[in-house]
């Protein structure tokens, strides 16, 4: 018998053209291939249902469901999937895994309600944009006496959940996705469904859940893509006690977009905590804070966006102040973070006067500074000077000098973006602490992840720059753990495994991570260089990363990172200054003069971490370096990783299906990008590799047996599928058996399928 070549029968978008409608020749050897359906492309990037009338040459009549029968190229052509396979709940089940196949195969139980899917071991979840019964409550009470066979949320945690208590190993769930694809919300079903299965008397899965509330409250916005964009990235490690009951959490949050405090896109909001504060407040509180509604406010008013429909900000300021209490942040702590968002507010305001031609200027001593300065605890001449000088040490003393307007106005958003980040910062750890376990409890976690995919836009800055370096790291845990799977099933089920090769990115993350010459090292070590701009960081880039096969120098301040996802175009335009992200020693003086309690924690805070950082520096590095946000991302990941490491992952992927935010619209192009870009297809690729079809000796058996003589039927199901296989001289090198399964490569279960249906 002749071999088949090899590449043509493994890869699923080769489209064998059914001649006359039945077989098809490859090679001179006779493989049965029937194709029922074919999809084509009628306009760019439209995809339709038809099949081959007939063919000639290198054209095909086709005819679509509707009846018009259409003269296509075979290029337009590529195969669907067999009627048994539509709606397959794993990708990993199709024959054909052409993108027009995977599409309609979501967007066929997309219809249907069918938001979750399987992508061998990813779960898709497509934002449905409306209440699905599956997640209700009732659900969550009945799901452990229902056998659901459906993919989705529950059922993962499920077995995470009963994984961590019977094998003592810890979880993760990682979630990714775009924004607005719904990854915040799976992160809280997901949540809501742990507490529902560890919700003990004394437990404090309620309190855990509340947490939501406020890192919503104070890191969430609305941006033109999501009403409720959450603007940072959280790890939440779920603590149970040996019974499984919550018992505690720890939360980790990572690159907090201080920018949207001090400067909005029209149309979207700042944090909801603001609007909160200004509609919901008593009015005594607001009396205290002296605070307006929210549109009298630069910092808010600016984008012309001031309501979310459907959201109702003074209730859910009510809700906040439940939550704070659930998380024991007393009222006292309460009234301290009220009065710095209401500072911040208030320092938005402060405006400056030009008073030479220099455009050096002075503070407007108007309300806004009164208030700013009463709020924050010092004299508003201390604020004043602050915003508006800065000291130079000359010879003999220091002089004061004038700031120009764009330094001012620059010094007063540094304060606002300050103050707010720090304020997370410590109200995350507030929570940490009232969540904290004592020592002596005997911790099993289940962690959940929700952070940004990978992004590529036109123009992609320092924050592109974080999320995807922090995607590239993710992705290589998922190749890692994925390669595992694989090579533990084929060992587990006897069957001999092609040696598995995929991609690894490590060159990519030595991009970045290597020292002293990885982008991070060399975007610190320019930071530290007081002459250096955007321009100086390109070149160098260009100078010492050149042979990196994953960098490429662009002209100007550009530069190209080749990802796993794709290559991503960076501009160095901002680098530095995200990089460095200072605060004037001048302003950090008066912060630290300020008789209120948590500007002077904070200060402290900062100047100890700057301290520590002048600690750090390399060994051999020629001058002292300061990290920066890069590098501080950079350990926050690898502690990140390695405590991943230690868990069994899970991985959920959001699909945003469309940029309405409507239900039951489904954005073939839109999805199909999002599929692309987070490497669904590739894992569906590697997984099937070489076998796509999987099925059990059982299922096997049930499903071909009567293509058997009856007298041929041997009695158990490993025999009946081995006489089928036989019976219908499947090719010894398209097929194995395993203790558990029948192996196919792509292709054989179409003919299989269509012999059976020829004989019902
Ligand atoms: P992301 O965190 O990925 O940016 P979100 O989780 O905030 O996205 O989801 C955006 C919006 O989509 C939500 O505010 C909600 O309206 C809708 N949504 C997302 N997931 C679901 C779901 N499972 N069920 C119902 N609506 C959802
Ligand atoms: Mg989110």
């Amino acid at each position: 018998r002749k071999r088949v070549k090899k590449d043509v029968v493994e890869s699923p978008y080769v489209a064998p053209i059914c001649e006359s409608g039945i077989v098809s020749e490859l090679d001179g050897d006779t493989i049965s291939y029937f194709i029922k359906m074919v999809t084509l492309n009628l306009e760019k990037g439209q995809w339709e249902l038809g099949s081959i009338r007939s063919t000639s040459g290198e054209e095909a009549s086709v005819s679509l469901s509707n009846g018009n029968v259409l003269k296509v190229a075979r290029s337009e052509i590529l195969p669907a999937n067999p009627d048994i396979l539509e709606g397959a709940d794993d990708l990993i089940k199709l024959a054909y895994l052409n993108e027009p196949s995977v599409l309609y195969n979501l967007r066929f139980r997309y219809s249907r309600d069918m938001i979750y899917s399987k992508a061998g071991p990813i779960l898709i979840a497509l934002n449905p944009f409306k209440d699905i019964q599956i997640n209700g409550n009732d659900y969550v009470s009945t799901y452990n006496q229902r056998f659901v066979d459906s993919p989705n949320v529950y059922g993962m945690i499920e077995a995470a959940y009963n994984q961590m208590m019977g094998d003592e190993v810890n979880q993760s769930i990682i979630i990714s996705g775009e924004s607005g694809s719904g990854k915040t919300e799976t992160a809280k079903i997901a949540m809501q469904y742990l507490a529902a299965l560890g919700n003990g008397s004394c437990g404090r899965a309620n309190d855990v859940l509340q947490t939501n509330c406020i890192l919503e409250a104070f890191g969430n916005a609305k941006t033109s893509v999501n009403d409720n964009s959450s603007r940072f990235g959280k790890f939440i490690e779920i603590l149970f006690s040996t019974t499984g009951k919550i018992c505690g959490a720890k939360i980790q949050t990572y690159l907090l977009e201080k920018s949207r405090v001090v400067q909005l896109t029209s149309g979207e909001r700042s944090y909801h905590v603001f609007y909160q504060l200004c509609a919901g407040s008593s009015s005594g509180l607001k009396e205290r804070l002296n605070l307006r509604a929210a549109c009298d406010y630069k910092y808010l008013n600016q984008s012309n966006c001031m309501a979310i429909g459907g959201i109702d900000d003074a209730k859910n300021f009510h809700q906040l102040m439940k939550a704070f209490n659930a998380v024991w942040i007393c009222k006292e702590d309460q009234e301290l973070i009220f009065k710095m968002l209401a500072a911040i507010l208030w320092l938005g305001n402060i405006s400056f006067e030009v008073t030479d031609s220099e455009n050096h200027v002075e503070v407007v001593g108007d309300e806004a500074v009164t208030s700013a300065a009463l709020l924050m605890g010092c004299s508003s001449q201390e604020l004043m000077t602050a915003l508006s000088t800065h000291k130079i040490q000359s010879d003999k003393d220091t002089v004061a000098k004038s700031l120009t307007l764009l330094q001012a106005i620059e010094a007063r958003d540094a304060i606002a973006k300050f103050i707010y980040s720090s304020l997370f910062e410590w109200l995350v750890q507030q929570i940490n602490k009232s969540l904290e376990v004592g020592e002596k409890h005997t911790q099993k976690s289940i962690c959940i992840l929700d952070i940004y995919g990978f992004q590529s836009f036109q123009k992609n800055k320092f924050e592109q720059f974080c999320i995807n370096y922090a995607n590239e790291r993710l992705q290589q845990h998922f190749n890692r753990h994925l390669f595992k799977l694989e090579q533990e099933d084929c060992e587990s089920d006897g069957i001999d495994c092609t040696v598995l090769d995929f991609e690894d990115n490590q060159e990519c993350l030595d991009l970045f991570e290597k020292k002293p010459l990885g982008l991070l090292s060399l975007l610190d070590e320019e930071s530290n260089l007081a002459e250096a701009s955007d321009l100086t960081f390109a070149n160098k880039l260009r100078n010492h990363l050149n042979a990196n096969h994953c960098f490429k120098g662009e002209g100007g301040r550009a530069f190209s990172v080749r990802h796993y996802m794709g290559e991503v175009l960076y501009d160095t335009n901002g680098f530095l200054q995200n990089n460095r992200d200072t605060l004037s020693s001048n302003s950090i003086q008066l912060l630290s003069s300020c008789n209120c309690e948590l500007l002077k924690l904070f200060s402290e805070v900062f100047n100890q971490s700057e301290e520590h950082a002048n600690s750090t520096f390399h060994v051999g590095a020629q001058y002292l370096q300061k990290r920066g946000v890069g590098t501080k991302f950079k350990d926050q990941l690898f502690k990140l990783m390695n405590q991943l490491e230690s868990t069994t992952p899970y991985f959920i992927h959001c699909i945003k299906p469309n940029t309405k935010k409507l239900p039951g619209i489904y954005d073939n192009e839109l999805v199909l990008q999002q599929l692309r870009c987070c490497g669904v297809l590739e894992a569906v690729r590697i997984s099937r590799a070489g076998y796509p079809t999987r099925m059990n000796h059982q299922e096997f058996s049930r499903r071909y047996k009567f293509l058997l003589l009856e007298s041929d039927v041997p009695r158990d199901p490993l025999s009946i599928s081995v006489a089928v296989l036989q019976k219908f001289n499947v090719p010894s090198e398209m097929y194995q058996v395993g203790y558990s399964k029948i192996y196919l490569r792509a292709g054989q279960i179409d003919a299989l399928e269509d012999k059976r249906k020829q004989l019902l």
